[in-house]
């Protein structure tokens, strides 16, 4: 029979424990439930007291941690698991990456890091066959310490795996600002009723998954106890599990057996980061994912939404290319997103996500940006967007947006709007009606003061024999003007004579000027009417 131990207890017995091997490791593997094969195993602290028998890892671990224990624990469970790993390797026997947890009360101790690397090294452990699991809330005591263990680990080459993702409310932001190489997804946390992940705690995880499978990085739920959980989240795209289902924490002895009685492969990213998206690599055809990536055509960026707030996630090289200037993918996501935006552009951008989220289909905008930054300056630009809702937990919702720099584009426009009213404004001012004349489409569209006072309507279709019908140019010139047209058309610079326009033949001086394109063909004709005043000059 077991009997707990009370905290004293425990203490006292602790140095004992650990040189005694009383507190020693067991083994959980992780599997991928499509293949059946195994891709890991967890080392898990136990607890055997010679007289009291097991204790829980949820008295003592807590214990440990509060009286600065717990790293003399947690290097003898690494110990261990390098020892084992050297037995395999020595044995031949075909072994799997073991990950071995990390305390946020370790990452306090600014050596332990060094401590373990100096471990391995002494077992002469191949790194890839130890990963690193550290808990989200790892990150409480501030991020920029986690971040520098992370940074030490990965710099020894360690994976490293988020434990315990989704126990804390704010996981995607940290996801965000922490690039942990796996995330373990526990069901425990997420799936209200046991085996239930049908409403609340299935939409919670399947938006977490879709948005991680994009972050590129693997996924493996935990606490898996039934059939229907995997097959949940094998139907999701998480095929990895760790749980019950395939085995509870077992022995050294028992785990040596299933290494060589199950089948192994490694971690698969689904894909890497997003600048180095492959198609190769989705797993599903019919996936979200590959959709997208079909319609892929530049920079793009995953962002949540919440009451107001954005907060860019990840954005990929072609992003960066496309509309910032040269800042830095971490300028980018520590930035407000909205800073870039005055309020009327960000009024369009929030109403076009809203739409976004109603219809569930791709919806787009065009909006203004002022962009800083370093290398440029200060500059203003047009970026148009293509914007998808790709999940949705409570009110926080994922986006997908493809973006593009549409301000050169805008530009032309503008400058091409400021002539046209600067030509009708001008032509306003002095006696004169023009008009411009499409030689392509065989259309017109004169100035203010035709469509006053002849009446014209903005745009002439089927030019010159519509003006003709209309009577300005009367019946016996119809083949003269007809002529001047073709002449424009072939290509010659320009035209001017003297021509008796409207019912009432009233001499006028009519110009033509030819525009062409870079390639030399005619465009444009731009014409132009002015009265005769002096009719010395009509001779
Ligand atoms: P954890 O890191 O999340 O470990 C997974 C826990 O889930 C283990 O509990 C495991 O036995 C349990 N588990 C696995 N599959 C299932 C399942 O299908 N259903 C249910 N209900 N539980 C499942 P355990 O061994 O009791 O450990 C509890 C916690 O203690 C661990 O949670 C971890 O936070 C901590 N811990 C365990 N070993 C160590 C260690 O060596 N060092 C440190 N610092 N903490 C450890
Ligand atoms: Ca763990
Ligand atoms: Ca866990």
């Amino acid at each position: 029979m077991d009997k707990r131990m009370s905290s004293e207890e425990l203490l006292n017995s602790f140095w004992e424990a650990l040189h005694s091997n009383h507190i020693f490791v067991v083994y959980q593997p992780k599997m991928n439930h499509s293949t059946g094969r195994m891709i890991g195993a967890e080392a898990l602290m136990r607890w055997k007291d010679p007289e009291n028998g097991m204790q829980y890892p949820s008295d003592f671990i807590p214990l440990l941690e509060h009286h600065d224990l717990i790293r003399f624990a947690d290097l003898h469970v690494f110990e261990e698991v390098c020892r084992f790993q050297r037995k395999c390797l020595d044995e031949g026997i075909s072994t799997v990456p073991i990950s071995f947890n990390m305390s946020r009360y370790d990452i306090y101790h600014s050596d332990y890091v060094e401590q373990i690397e100096a471990m391995r090294c002494k077992y002469d452990i191949p790194v890839n066959l130890l990963h690193v699991e550290i808990t989200e809330s790892s990150a409480i005591g501030g991020m920029e310490l986690v971040s520098s263990v992370l940074e030490k680990l990965h710099g020894f080459g360690y994976i490293v795996e988020m434990d315990d993702f989704g126990s804390g409310y704010s996981s995607l932001n940290v996801l965000k600002d922490l690039a942990v190489d796996v995330i373990k997804l526990d069901m425990r946390f997420l799936s209200g009723n046991k085996g239930n992940v049908g409403d609340r705690g299935g939409t919670i995880i399947s938006a977490i998954v879709q948005m991680t499978k994009w972050l590129g990085t693997p996924v493996v739920a935990e606490g898996v106890e039934t059939m229907q959980q995997a097959d949940y989240m094998k139907s999701i795209g998480c095929s990895y599990i760790q749980g019950y289902l395939y085995s509870k924490p077992v022995t050294a002895e028992e785990f040596v057996e299933k290494l060589r009685q199950i089948d192994h492969e490694p971690v698969e990213k689904v894909l890497d980061l997003i600048s180095t998206m492959d198609a190769g690599k989705f797993w599903n055809p019919e996936s979200l994912e590959t959709l997208i990536f079909n319609h892929y055509v530049g920079g793009a960026a995953i962002f949540t939404y919440q009451d107001g707030r954005m907060e860019i996630l990840r954005v990929n090289q072609k992003y960066i290319k496309e509309i910032a200037m040269h800042t830095t993918e971490a300028e980018i996501l520590q930035s407000d997103p909205w800073e870039v935006f005055d309020e009327e552009n960000r009024q369009v951008y929030e109403n076009t996500l809203r739409l976004a989220m109603e219809s569930g289909e791709e919806e787009s905008c065009d909006t203004w940006r002022i962009i800083c930054s370093r290398i440029c300056g200060k500059d203003k630009i047009c970026v148009r967007s293509f914007i998808r809702m790709i999940g949705k937990a409570g009110s926080q919702a994922i986006f997908y947006a493809m973006v593009q720099n549409v301000t050169a584009e805008k530009k032309r426009y503008e400058i091409l709007r400021d002539s046209e009213l600067r030509f009708r404004y001008a032509s306003e001012q002095i006696n004169v009606y023009a008009w411009e004349y499409e030689i392509a489409t065989k259309r017109m569209r004169p100035c203010f003061r035709c469509m006053r006072d002849l009446g014209l309507p903005p745009l002439l279709e089927n030019y010159p024999d519509s003006a003709i019908e209309m009577g300005i140019f009367p019946p016996e010139i119809a083949d003269e003007y007809r002529d001047w047209i073709r002449r424009l058309e072939a290509g010659e610079d320009s035209i001017e004579g003297v021509l008796p326009l409207t019912v009432g033949r009233v001499p006028f001086i009519v110009r033509y000027t030819l525009e062409r394109d870079e390639t030399g063909k005619p465009l444009k004709a731009y014409g132009s009417a002015a009265l005769v005043i002096d009719p010395e000059e009509t001779k």
